[in-house]
């Protein structure tokens, strides 16, 4: 099997290279704001979309041009990376089957990042010394910056793909994605379990282990809310309130953070105990978007369902089956998806399903035969039970490449 794998690694800048690197994270999120920008309009005219390739022109032309010449002074593979991302994601938003959401303008300071995607171009060197012979921090090549140090938290395994640069919480980092072929993993474990991601627990398993829910967000909102109220408070674009607002986004940041490394602990405990994990294919984005209601229900229980929406996104469940579905490929093992219909008002033991059988939160209880059990564990050996019997989907991994380690 390939394994793939990128490891977010934290550089150490120069101020003469972060500039650099600044301006041409700039230069590709400008190129992704033009070139959608276009789409767009071709679109707005019933003339469908442009190939990659005519956008490719595109950029050559801007580049040469007086106008947006400036984009020849950064790095012209990033640019045309940005331009392939664009491709895929309008093409995405298209698909038949499952279209994704439309792409959306760029804007500066959020998920300002870019690609190099040409591993011939990158250089590593794992083991510089400087002139006295005394061995420093190794180094990373970036076409057009130079050589910046790194420090590497972990081993970089197999060959380099391609490298992604982000700036995040005021500090750049390099995402290097490898690949190499290792022998068909081989799962220590031979048990399978369900998950029931829930609101009251993060994750119920059927053996009865329970994940608590990730807190980081409403431990930290209370302060977020006060700075807001701060923020609300300043003239806009002012000095201080460009300070209050990078408050707020490191405030964000943390928290996103923090509910990552939970959820790396929760996924690496349960890719490990179990060789297959069965969790329900449930379409976050669409439940996390559907307080506004319908026409024929237009916003039904909003206030409920804005409290669920938070813990929805607090717990950050559709990162929670990524991680779970790489890891569990990685060690041999499968993440299975299964319908959600039902699951948490099935009777185990009768088969009879009744919205009864749940009369509060934590409690299952039949009204059939009586049976009574804990509501979260019921509904994971229920999801068990139906991924054994008949699970419609592997969870699909194709090109995922996750991030299992980050410095700090
Ligand atoms: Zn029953």
């Amino acid at each position: 099997m390939i394994l793939r794998k990128a490891v977010r690694y934290r550089l150490e800048l120069l101020a003469e290279q972060e500039h650099l690197l600044s301006r041409a994270v700039g230069c590709a999120r400008f190129v992704w704001n033009r070139a959608l920008a276009i789409q767009k309009s071709y679109l707005e005219h019933g003339c469908g979309i442009l190939s990659y390739v005519d956008m490719a022109k595109c950029l050559t032309t801007w580049r040469n041009g007086e106008s947006f010449g400036f984009l020849s002074e950064s790095p012209v593979h990033p640019q045309q990376q940005a331009l392939k991302f664009l491709d895929r994601a309008l093409n995405d938003a298209f698909d038949k089957k499952s279209p994704k959401r439309f792409p959306a303008f760029k804007k500066k300071g959020l998920h300002d990042s870019m690609r190099y995607p040409d591993p011939e171009q990158i250089k590593i060197d794992l083991k510089p010394q400087d002139d006295n012979g005394r061995s420093v921090l190794p180094r990373i090549f970036l076409p057009r910056i130079g050589w910046v140090k790194f420090r590497k938290s972990c081993i970089i395994g197999g060959e380099v793909r391609n490298v992604t640069v982000s700036r995040s919480g005021g500090h750049w980092y390099a995402a290097i994605q490898t690949e190499k072929e290792i022998p068909d993993p081989v799962h220590p474990s031979t048990t399978a379990v369900g998950g029931d991601r829930g609101v009251a627990n993060l994750l119920t398993l059927s053996d009865g282990t329970m994940f608590l829910p990730v807190t980081a967000y409403r431990d930290l909102q209370k302060r977020l809310a006060r700075e807001q109220r701060n923020l609300a408070h300043k003239v806009k674009f002012s000095a201080n309130w460009k300070k209050q607002k990078a408050k707020i986004t490191r405030l964000h940041q943390r928290i996103a953070e923090i509910r990552k490394t939970v959820l790396h602990q929760v996924s690496t405990v349960i890719s490990k105990n179990h060789a297959v994990v069965v969790l329900e294919d449930l379409k976050v984005r669409n439940m996390t978007g559907s307080a506004k209601g319908t026409v024929e229900e237009p916003g039904r229980n909003v206030r409920q369902k804005s409290g669920l929406n938070k813990s929805i996104l607090d717990q950050g469940w559709g990162m929670l089956k990524q991680m779970l579905s790489y890891k569990l490929r990685w060690s041999g093992g499968m993440l299975l998806l299964v319908d959600p219909a039902y699951t948490s008002q099935i009777c185990p033991v009768c088969g009879v399903v009744d919205a009864g059988n749940r009369p509060s939160q934590a409690v299952f209880h039949c009204l059939h035969c009586g049976h009574e059990a804990h509501a979260d564990v019921n509904a994971a050996q229920n999801i068990l039970a139906r991924g054994l019997a008949n699970p419609y989907g592997v969870a699909s991994t194709a090109g995922l490449a996750g991030v299992v380690c980050s410095p700090e």
